[in-house]
């Protein structure tokens, strides 16, 4: 784009992480987020062994780091705020570097919508740029009995079948609870169009899953069977 360039232009790229010039996304940087080894749990979000509790209708959650890890939290601030492609970029080479298990067959991306008053502050919706990066770099690495690495990349299609009917005080001005942030966020979402099966939300963060948790509901209602969650990070 050539708003892009000429904004790399204006401003010289900085490391939105560690302040360093040449990239918006340090190499270093991406390298420093910290992993997140253990699988992330449908119905509470916890992670590893844990007595369950939690009733979250998601059927599967997938986070690549921790919204806590400085290095990842300033690059999503970032992509909130300037989603420039070249800062996408980074990102991109960051998922690369990751390892998720496989999407489900036959799976759509469906971005998390944002309510009209802030798409017409931001002009975009960083969840949809997550959505595309995520399109086409959903890529799972296994282990050949040979020792060699298999590399299999899905294509998913990207399927806005999600509106905000409803604005409310953002979710993070709310106290940070499950039932006090479900109660704000009821009958925000409406499924428009033709809705997949086998849905993936997009987001850039989760934290109490209310928000995705709300949103699967109108989409189960209106014919998903499966709702899934992928986001950037996890956490407070
Ligand atoms: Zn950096
Ligand atoms: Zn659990």
């Amino acid at each position: 784009m050539i708003k892009d360039r000429i904004l790399d232009f204006l401003f010289p790229a900085f490391c939105v992480a560690c302040g360093g010039s040449g990239e918006w996304w340090c190499s270093q940087c991406r390298q420093d987020v910290q992993f997140l080894n253990s699988e992330v749990c449908p119905r509470c979000l916890s992670l590893g062994q844990h007595e369950c509790q939690g009733d979250l209708p998601f059927d599967h959650v997938w986070a690549v780091g921790f919204y806590h890890d400085p290095k990842l939290r300033a690059a999503i601030t970032a992509l909130k705020f300037h989603g420039t492609s070249t800062l996408q970029n980074s990102i991109k080479l960051f998922l690369e570097s990751r390892q998720l298990s496989g999407p489900p067959a036959n799976g759509a991306l469906v971005p998390m919508p944002l309510a009209d008053k802030r798409l017409k502050e931001r002009g975009f919706n960083q969840a949809e740029l997550i959505a595309s990066l995520f399109s086409n770099e959903w890529q799972v690495k296994s282990n050949k009995s040979d020792g060699s690495v298999l590399v299999t990349r899905y294509q998913l299609p990207v399927t806005k079948c999600l509106i905000r009917v409803a604005h409310r005080d953002p979710q993070s001005s709310v106290e940070h609870d499950l039932a006090a942030r479900q109660l704000n966020i009821k009958n925000c979402f409406e499924a428009i169009g033709q809705v997949p099966k086998q849905v993936i939300l997009v987001d850039d963060v989760i934290t109490t899953g209310a928000t995705a948790a709300e949103a699967a509901g109108a989409l189960l209602a209106a014919g998903a069977e499966s709702v899934s969650v992928l986001t950037l990070a996890i956490g407070a």
